[in-house]
């Protein structure tokens, strides 16, 4: 069992953490919210008063933080854990970031003399809690063959993705696409309503037919048809719009760097946009229906 240093422990990275003490590791546990520590200690983490000494003597680092900015700081900074890790050390970073912000990190990990390697997860806070999180892990073989069993107590479904950032780069065009067909889903059941198609018709059919997709069939945005979705309790989350939009944002950022035209993708951010300006952002982002639909009361 490991000595891990898990720094970063909001809505996902509490229960993770948790998961790796029921796993019998030691978690030395770190977040700026005093709050998010004291929830990590009931769930049997150890506190510590920096990051720095999350990851003083770790044989592994854990990062479940907000963007790339904070990993940057979080890893390179000087103190940071990168310059006081233990040689040989491995990090896994499982925030979700840019591409590059996760390449420049891992490179300087590599620098440092220290293993390193992206791996976002998909799966939501439910997935987080129950540890049936998938994860799309980046980095060289080697270090992806040591995170796997850290990560196996964390998550179901362990995927290595190639090399630095292929993590990343798997996560965001999971979600553009994952957005766009929650968009298109929608547009199909709010059509059908105008048409006076009945959604458990439209559902049964294309549920069955090539409009079938896992917008429809695991997470259907209108009420009945797939009674654990969203939509059968107000919209509330499961994976707030918000949060959809950051992962469009960083897939048309790297489109834009890769000259990689996606135009509905590009479509996809701009209408969460418009529904995170209209104050929906705290929303399931299967609510984009209502948007569509006119009717956002
Ligand atoms: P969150 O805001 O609940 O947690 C982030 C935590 O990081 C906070 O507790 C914050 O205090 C802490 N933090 C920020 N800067 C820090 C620093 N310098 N040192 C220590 N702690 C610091 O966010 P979350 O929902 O747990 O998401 C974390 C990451 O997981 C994000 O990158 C997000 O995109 C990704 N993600 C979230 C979900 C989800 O459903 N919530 C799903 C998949 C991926």
């Amino acid at each position: 069992m490991a000595v891990i240093g898990f720094i970063g422990l909001g809505n996902m990275g509490g229960p993770m953490a948790g998961n790796l003490v029921k796993a019998g590791h030691t978690v030395r546990a770190f977040d700026l919210s005093k709050d998010s520590v004291a929830k990590a200690v009931e769930r049997g983490c150890v506190a510590v008063a920096s990051a720095a000494d999350a990851a003083t003597g770790a044989d592994v680092v854990v990062t479940m933080l907000p963007a790339g900015q904070h990993v940057r700081a979080v890893y390179c900074n000087d103190g940071g854990v990168l310059s006081v890790a233990p040689k040989g050390a491995l990090m896994i970073d499982c925030s979700t970031v840019d591409v590059d912000s996760a390449r420049a990190v891992a490179k300087a990990a590599e620098e440092a003399g220290m293993a390193m390697v992206d791996a976002p997860v998909s799966g939501g806070t439910a997935g987080a809690e129950g540890g049936t999180l998938t994860f799309m892990v980046g980095g060289p073989d080697a270090a992806f063959d040591r995170a796997r069993p850290v990560l196996e107590a964390m998550g179901k479904t362990i995927v290595h993705a190639g090399g630095p950032g292929n993590g990343q780069a798997a996560k965001i065009c999971n979600n553009m696409l994952l957005g766009i067909c929650m968009i298109g889903t929608s547009e199909a059941f709010m059509l059908a309503k105008r048409l006076g198609l009945d959604a458990q018709k439209l559902f049964d059919i294309s549920s069955k037919a090539s409009g079938q997709n896992w917008s429809m069939t695991s997470y259907c945005p209108v009420p009945g048809p797939v009674p654990t979705s969203p939509a059968n309790r107000g919209y509330t989350p499961g994976f707030a719009a918000d949060m959809m939009l950051k992962d469009l944002k960083l897939s048309q950022e790297a489109a834009a760097r890769a000259g990689a035209s996606t135009p509905l993708g590009a479509a996809a951010e701009s209408l969460y946009q418009l529904f995170s300006n209209a104050g929906h952002g705290g929303v399931d982002f299967s609510g984009i229906i209502k948007m569509l639909d006119g009717d956002m009361t």
